[in-house]
């Protein structure tokens, strides 16, 4: 992985994945590593979201043999759909989901690239909760520990491969 300064703006210390991903041996390994720290966890399906979300919830939906719930933003998918917010520097998003997707009692882990402030990794997890799932655990390849992503994310069990402290 690389560490781009500055990127998407000054400030921010940006990791890029795409190295690894475009490495056959680091992109088997990489998912193999997320398989073994969460195959403790009890879930039915992995909920992700785009678009680097995709990349790991796939992997690992493969590598555990589940079913991978897609978390997209809002209008991209066809059927009723349920929806969470997450709060951005300046304003909000949302996340949306199949409404029924996600059935009542639901075991569900929630897996993504990167943990930053954990606003993302939140809003899946109430899209979860809303639909009446159960959050299973939440999963990152990559930890930015000084932004204490981990606290908004209690009391759910967070597993992370990387940590930058
Ligand atoms: P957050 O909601 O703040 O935890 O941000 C998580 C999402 O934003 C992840 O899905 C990442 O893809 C992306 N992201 C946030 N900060 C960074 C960063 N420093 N480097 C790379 N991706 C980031």
């Amino acid at each position: 992985m690389r560490t781009v300064p500055d990127f998407p703006k000054p400030g921010i210390s940006y990791k890029d994945i795409t190295p690894l991903i475009e490495d056959g041996d680091a992109l088997h390994a990489a998912t193999d590593a997320l398989h073994g720290a969460t195959k403790h966890l009890e879930y039915d399906r992995i909920l992700s979201a785009e678009a680097r979300g995709f990349v790991f919830g796939t992997a690992l939906a493969y590598r555990a043999r589940k079913g991978l719930i897609l978390a997209r933003k809002p209008n991209k998918l066809p059927r009723e759909t349920i929806s969470a917010s997450y709060d951005l520097e300046y304003g909000t998003d949302i996340l949306e989901a199949h409404a029924d997707s996600v059935s009542e009692g639901a075991r569900v882990l929630v897996a993504d690239d990167l943990l930053a402030t954990g606003g993302t990794a939140r809003a899946m997890c109430d899209l979860v909760e809303s639909a009446g799932g159960t959050v299973a655990g939440v999963a990152f390849l990559i930890e930015l520990g000084y932004l204490d992503g981990r606290s908004r994310l209690k009391p759910y069990e967070v597993v992370s491969l990387i940590t930058y402290a």
